[in-house]
């Protein structure tokens, strides 16, 4: 296995300390036939129940990513970033989070005898940070956004510590493409019709997508966003000829959908999302703060507990199929975090 520039190609061991290409762009993991990643460190995550649920005239299967070891889906990237780091002798781990991935690589750190340092924006809850804190994570908290953090990281990771970040790293994709499979193998060997993704960075999205590839067929891969901040969105209805009619959704305020676990002012990696997106027939739907709330609610009724950004997938589908849908047609919604964290 190695990264490879997805613009000039060039190559790069997996424990460089690049955040990315001399000529600026992003990495993708190069993997052959015979390469395995290491699953030597183990915290637990699991095969995680896929239940049926009704949700207003359209029934949907919940993938219940929040029940995984630290509350969501992000510890099977983590699991892979950490186990392939933990074999090539990589000590000491950093990134920018506001949450869920901090927490991930925390504990699989923690698991892996690694030292972990999360840089945190302002204003993240107390009980991310506790959580943080209880891995042995040291928490750098940075005045600003996200975004402020992310720079702060980057000025920090020197030659001593390696970027574990979702959002650059490819090791947390590929942990991420398991999902893909898991799916298939539950489904007894079917591809469902669709799946309904909140966007964020784009490590869910890229890694149902490459995994589904590998799997020889692709759902319909529906992104999500908040109509307060919508750039995959913007990118496909322009891709389609049709931009501008919620241009000025761009304007509404962010407060709440200031989450990375969902919409994000601009991915890294918008225009491999965006390739996905339409490779699979999907689309991108926009949620407002009251349908997600909804969502959200709605997800408590049925004894599910998921943080709010964690809810878009549901909010998306009801959508999506406003007069129902067909019977045939499986759709996925996962639950992509536990409401436990905020
Ligand atoms: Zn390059």
């Amino acid at each position: 296995m190695y990264f490879y520039c997805e613009k000039c190609k060039k190559q790069y061991p997996l424990n460089t300390h690049a955040i990315r290409c001399s000529c600026g762009g992003l990495f993708r993991l190069h993997k052959d036939a015979e390469d395995q990643v290491p699953q030597t460190v183990h915290i637990g995550h699991m095969v995680t129940p896929l239940v049926p649920m009704q949700a207003g005239g359209i029934d949907v299967l919940l993938k219940l990513e929040n029940l995984q070891p630290t509350g969501s889906y992000k510890d099977r990237g983590a699991a892979a970033l950490v186990n392939v780091a933990a074999s090539l002798g990589i000590e000491r781990i950093a990134l920018d989070s506001a949450g869920y991935a901090g927490a991930s690589m925390a504990a699989y750190a923690a698991a892996a005898g690694m030292a972990c340092k999360v840089f945190v924006p302002a204003g993240v809850p107390e009980s991310v940070v506790q959580q943080l804190t209880m891995y042995g994570a040291e928490v750098v908290r940075v005045a600003g956004t996200r975004m402020d953090a992310c720079a702060e990281v980057k000025r920090h990771l020197g030659s001593s510590w390696y970027y574990a970040s979702p959002a650059y790293n490819p090791l947390f994709t590929e942990g991420v493409k398991s999902l893909a499979h898991e799916l298939y193998e539950q489904l007894g060997g079917k591809v469902p019709e669709y799946i309904f993704v909140p966007a964020g960075n784009g490590g869910l999205l890229m890694g149902l997508y490459l995994g589904f590839m590998e799997v020889g067929r692709l759902p319909r891969l529906v992104a999500v966003q908040s109509d307060g901040c919508a750039p995959l969105y913007r990118a496909f209805e322009e891709a389609k000829g049709i931009a501008g009619n919620r241009a000025a959704a761009a304007e509404a305020p962010a407060s709440l959908f200031d989450d990375p676990n969902f919409s994000i002012e601009r991915p890294k990696r918008l225009k491999e999302m965006l390739f996905a997106v339409e490779s699979s027939g999907g689309a991108v739907v926009t949620v407002t703060e009251e349908e997600l709330r909804a969502a959200q609610r709605a997800l408590g009724r049925r004894g599910v507990y998921a943080e709010l950004s964690a809810a878009a997938g549901l909010a998306a589908a009801q959508k999506f199929f406003p007069h129902g849908k067909p019977d045939n047609y499986r759709v996925i919604v996962p639950v992509t975090g536990s409401g436990f964290k905020r």
